[in-house]
């Protein structure tokens, strides 16, 4: 697998495809961190005097009205404003307009192309990777470096499509994830904070994990169908009930391994809220939150782990009081002098949302695209570089 750092870059066209899919309200950007994310490599790009041409997508384009709202004009402008430094932003995805304002570069000039995914329009070429659009791109360009870590699960023109037409590699984003969710050479003991909603759609990544760590974690709604296959009944908790096999399974394989809450935080249809021993969750009760027993009992694995991932929130954690376990989960990461990782479906904006941004040594810039790798999924964007060099 290249990286940006294997290529000498001067004087040459460099096709960067960044994620800048923000999140938009009223035409301003609301979050920039995804803008932030790409300035390393953006940078680094500049500072070895190529010529940059940004790619990205933003949102979903199904029809002409869509475009007007997902625009990467207004990107342009804070790209500008962070690189301190003009970014020409081309308003087409083709064309001689595009054409044009790529001769007429200079090294260390940066331009940035309009949404990739206005070429979706017609019969989805960008997001089924039309073979004529990815060389298209690729023909705008002497290399291409791949640094969109949120859509390298996908097989788009502007990732796949190009890179097999252009001598490719990874920007330092996408390098960084790698490293910081490599479940093989992480410093050991690997403790994995599994939560979230849903055993169904974490079946994978639970296969995965059990192998690979050394404790896994399980809070979250999808404790409450692992509690029901140890069999304890859990009121009207959230239960998978078509997964409560898998979950006896698991718990046989792996008891050595998974760790269950011990208490459990619950609302009752009148909404009252109790804590209570997990054995003792009353029918009319959905458990909504870890309690504080099972935090304690999380804390004696974390503080002896070198290496946390956390992958899904352990409580309804947008409804208060049912925060306090991941958000307690969080001080105890924050006081912690190891890895500690947060990734995966909405775990990144969660941590974030709650304030705990810096107890985190990585949080993951890509939701699929982590959950893909802590599956143990090969990532398109990534290994077709890897075997087109
Ligand atoms: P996921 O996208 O699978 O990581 O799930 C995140 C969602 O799980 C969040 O919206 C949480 O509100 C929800 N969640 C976490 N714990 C529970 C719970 N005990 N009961 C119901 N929903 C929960």
């Amino acid at each position: 697998m290249k990286t940006i750092r294997d290529f000498d870059l001067s004087g040459k066209k460099v096709i960067i495809r960044v994620d800048f899919n923000v999140p938009m309200k009223d035409g301003k950007i609301t979050d920039d961190n995804r803008i932030k994310a790409s300035l390393k490599t953006i940078k680094y790009a500049l500072d070895n005097n190529a010529k940059v041409i940004l790619l990205s997508h933003l949102g979903r384009i199904k029809t002409e009205e869509d475009k007007l709202n997902n625009s990467l004009k207004p990107v342009s402008v804070r790209l500008s404003e962070l690189l301190n430094m003009p970014v020409k932003f081309i308003p087409v995805t083709r064309g001689i307009e595009l054409e044009d304002a790529i001769t007429n570069m200079n090294n260390k000039d940066i331009i940035l192309v309009e949404n990739t995914r206005y070429e979706d329009l017609v019969n989805k070429a960008e997001s089924s990777n039309d073979k004529e659009l990815g060389k298209y791109w690729a023909s705008l360009g002497d290399l291409f470096i791949n640094d969109a870590f949120a859509t390298s699960h996908r097989t788009h023109a502007s990732n796949v499509g190009i890179a097999s037409h252009l001598p490719s590699g990874i920007g330092f984003l996408i390098e960084e994830e790698l490293k910081a969710l490599d479940l093989d050479n992480a410093e050991r003991p690997l403790t994995i904070i599994l939560g979230g909603a849903k055993v169904s759609d974490k079946i994978g990544l639970i296969n995965n994990l059990a192998k690979k760590a050394d404790n896994i974690l399980i809070g979250g709604g999808m404790a409450y169908t692992f509690i029901k296959a140890s069999g304890i009944d859990v009121g009207s908790s959230l239960l998978d009930e078509e997964n409560i096999e898998f979950a006896k399974t698991m718990l046989e394989k792996y008891k050595d391994k998974l760790v269950l809450p011990i208490d459990s935080v619950n609302k009752d249809k009148n909404g009252n809220i109790r804590t209570c021993f997990i054995n003792e969750i009353k029918e009319d009760e959905a458990g909504l939150d870890i309690g504080i027993q099972t935090i304690k009992l999380f804390k004696n694995y974390l503080s002896d782990s070198k290496t946390v991932i956390w992958n899904g929130p352990v409580g309804k954690f947008e409804e208060s009081p049912f925060d306090n376990g991941t958000k307690e989960l969080c001080k105890i990461l924050e006081s912690l002098d190891i890895k500690k990782i947060a990734g995966g479906g909405d775990t990144a904006s969660a941590v974030i949302n709650l304030g705990y941004k810096d107890a985190f040594t990585h949080i993951s810039t890509g939701g699929g695209a982590s959950l893909e790798l802590l599956e143990g999924k090969k990532l398109p964007g990534v290994i077709y570089e890897e075997e087109n060099n």
